[in-house]
């Protein structure tokens, strides 16, 4: 079996511990509109091609020595790493026999109990909260958040570390409110998350230009490291831990 990928990243540091590759996986069941990776919203634009597993695992191993020597191992992200639930769910039960450390990115809009055997097998789970109102949710990715809340309260579950990330965007959930709202949800209904903030980036902008897409809204921005400062100190407030992979 196989998949479709954008790309296999070696030597990336951000996401997980340690020396790690990246398997960029495509599909995306969201529309997020400040999204920095649009070719991995679908499966079927220039950028993506399908690889077959034994292919990916093959490449993955001969890595295998940076991962050992740093702590690392294997990241999917996407797109949407969930979105190809079959084909990683191959990779993962391949990788974990092997004994990789393993750790997924998630925008967290999929099937819990299809995944949960996955989710299992991860030594590390990122999963994004972008916004907390369901209609302001709905209005900037496309869906509103209720999948997603319930993901998040039951991978806090699981007793695998995990990290949920808000995605940190001027003009979508830099308010005080929207802050306030996520992290009373996280203190009270995923007391074992930690809290990645992600500052809002435009590097994806060549790739809109590449697949002959609209540019995200020129309205949003970045907030300053004094905000980032002050949410991660009110976070403290509420008792979440505040953790930083960049
Ligand atoms: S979840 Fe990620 S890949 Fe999907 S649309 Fe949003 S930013 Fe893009």
């Amino acid at each position: 079996m196989g998949g479709y990928i954008m790309q296999l990243q070696n030597f990336s540091v951000n996401d997980g511990e340690g020396i790690r590759t990246i398997v960029f996986m495509a599909g995306c069941p969201l529309r997020c509109a400040w999204c920095s990776n649009p070719e991995g919203q679908t499966m079927d634009n220039s950028m993506v091609h399908w690889m077959e597993t034994e292919d990916i695992l093959k490449e993955l191993r001969r890595q295998a020595i940076f991962y050992r020597n740093s702590g690392g191992g294997v990241t999917f992200s996407g797109g949407e790493a969930t979105a190809q639930p079959e084909f990683l769910r191959e990779m993962v039960d391949a990788l974990y026999d092997e004994g990789f450390s393993l750790a997924i990115e998630t925008c967290g809009q999929f099937n819990f109990e299809k995944l949960e055997p996955v989710l299992r097998k991860m030594d590390l789970i990122f999963m994004d909260l972008k916004h907390i109102d369901p209609e302001q949710h709905r209005k900037f990715t496309g869906v509103d958040n209720a999948v997603i809340l319930e993901n998040i309260r039951r991978t806090s579950q699981l007793g695998v570390p995990f990290v949920v990330r808000i995605p940190s965007i001027l003009g979508v959930n830099c308010d005080d409110a929207a802050m306030d709202g996520a992290f009373a949800f996280l203190r009270d209904n995923a007391p074992t998350a930690s809290l990645e903030f992600l500052p809002y980036h435009r590097y994806g902008e060549n790739k809109y230009k590449e697949l002959g897409m609209d540019l995200p809204d020129e309205g949003f921005g970045t907030p300053t490291q004094e905000q980032l400062d002050a949410w991660k100190a009110r976070a403290a407030e509420y008792g979440i831990h505040v953790v930083s992979y960049r």
